[in-house]
């Protein structure tokens, strides 16, 4: 199979040097690569501003904004890929006008107005016959149930992978993650604490068997 997997954050300038952007390190994006490189299949790796090395066989387009990895997403998934595992922190808003120039302590700076990015799953062009399996991530901080289950009908997925970053070892920049699964026929799938890498082989494998009951 082809997959194609998102990772990290992304970056939205506010001026040449100053950015918005999220603690995403890419460390579960990059063990999802890793897991699919593991299990014989190809990999397109696309990654936001992150400190971790990919995996040496993964296809690597580094991207910075929500727009440059929604242009890259649309670009792969044209050229044809079986499933696209979108584990990036997209940031959800960028600033509505990027200054030329570096804005000087002295003129001041009340606020930044903000303009959403584009919504990356929600708004993607899919092949005719559907058949590229969607994965997407969430993290909350609260109502977790309903939050990943409203994100599941309105981003096209077959599954979300939903954590809780209330918790400071497992989620954000931590080695260990704990996701709870949401699928399209209701049904849920807790994977308990595990390191990011054990979780990635369990994502995959459930890509490889929904693909194949297709
Ligand atoms: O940020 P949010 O919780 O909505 O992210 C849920 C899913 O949507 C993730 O898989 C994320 O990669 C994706 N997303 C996207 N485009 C955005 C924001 C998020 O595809 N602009």
């Amino acid at each position: 199979m082809k997959f194609l997997v998102t990772a990290g954050p992304t970056r939205e300038a506010i001026d040449p040097v100053r950015f918005i952007s999220n603690r995403s390190s890419g460390k579960m994006g990059y063990a999802l690569a890793s897991a699919a490189l593991e299990m014989g299949h190809a990999v397109t790796l696309i990654s936001g501003p992150v400190c971790i090395a990919a995996p040496e066989e993964a296809e690597l387009i580094r991207v910075t904004t929500a727009d440059e990895m929604a242009n890259e997403v649309q670009t792969s998934i044209n050229t044809g890929c079986d499933a696209l595992i979108m584990c990036a922190a997209v940031s959800d808003f960028k600033a509505r006008e990027v200054r030329a120039r570096k804005i000087k302590k002295h003129e001041g700076l009340t606020c930044i107005e903000l303009a959403p990015t584009r919504d990356i799953l929600a708004t993607m062009t899919l092949p005719r016959d559907r058949r590229v399996i969607i994965v997407g991530f969430a993290a909350e901080s609260e109502s977790l149930t309903e939050n990943a289950q409203k994100k599941l009908r309105e981003k096209q997925c077959d599954f979300i992978c939903a954590n809780d970053i209330t918790r400071m070892d497992t989620g954000f920049d931590a080695d260990e993650n704990e996701l709870t699964l949401f699928f399209r026929d209701g049904s849920q799938r807790h994977l308990e604490r595990a390191t990011k890498l054990e979780l990635a082989r369990i994502v995959v494998k459930i890509c490889i068997d929904i693909a194949e009951k297709r």
